[in-house]
């Protein structure tokens, strides 16, 4: 894309997520209210700097945890971050039509979707129906943790591990090879801790 200029570089973009974090950390976050003529401006269009792919966990909203003011993250929830066809289809949309050049899978600590999917992997623990469908695209991510961990630690690595697993998945889509090589965009894995409301972005 060519005849695209976006606002920010994806480093940028990742910087300012990481200044939003923190701000929200030390209680100084910026958006309290909205502004009416923020909200018309907007109107006319929408250049959000980054997508997330988070969990939908009422704990972790992203822009809460980034101090992001409207229009500038473009979000996708879903119970343990995972993808599938719609998911997908919504993170294409971001790529070529809003061109964010910022992608960012936001696991979380203690993630209930993660610990059903430890529960079924080495428990043999049966969920509905649904519920197991969602959970096939975890069971892959834990395929090379040790079950006999305590249970803390077995959650903390597969938490990672989930998010780990989704960065890879996405990666290996043609259209991110292309744009990553093209130096367009940037996809990182992040975990958000519960307790300290701290965002850890991984390598
Ligand atoms: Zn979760």
């Amino acid at each position: 894309m060519t005849d695209h200029h976006a606002a920010y570089t994806a480093d940028e973009a990742l910087q300012r997520l990481k200044d939003g974090n923190a701000r929200f950390v030390a209680g100084e976050a910026r958006f309290p209210t909205v502004q009416k003529e923020v909200l018309a401006e907007l109107a006319k269009g929408q250049q959000p700097y980054a997508t997330i792919l988070g969990c939908s966990d009422s704990r972790v909203p992203p822009e809460l945890v980034f101090d992001a003011g409207f229009g500038e993250l473009f979000v996708v929830r879903v119970a343990g971050n995972v993808l599938g066809p719609s998911i997908l289809g919504t993170l294409q949309y971001a790529g070529s039509h809003l061109h964010t050049p910022l992608f960012v899978v936001l696991g979380h600590e203690g993630c209930g979707a993660v610990k059903a999917a430890i529960a079924s992997k080495f428990h043999g623990a049966v969920q509905k129906s649904r519920i197991e469908v969602l959970l096939e695209n975890i069971l892959p991510a834990l395929d090379t943790l040790d079950g006999e961990q305590p249970d803390e630690v077995l959650l903390h690595s597969a938490v990672e591990a989930n998010v780990r697993h989704t960065v890879r998945e996405l990666l290996d889509t043609p259209e991110a090879k292309a744009n990553l090589v093209a130096g367009h965009m940037k996809l990182v894995g992040a975990v958000y801790e519960l307790e300290s409301g701290r965002v850890r972005f991984l390598d």
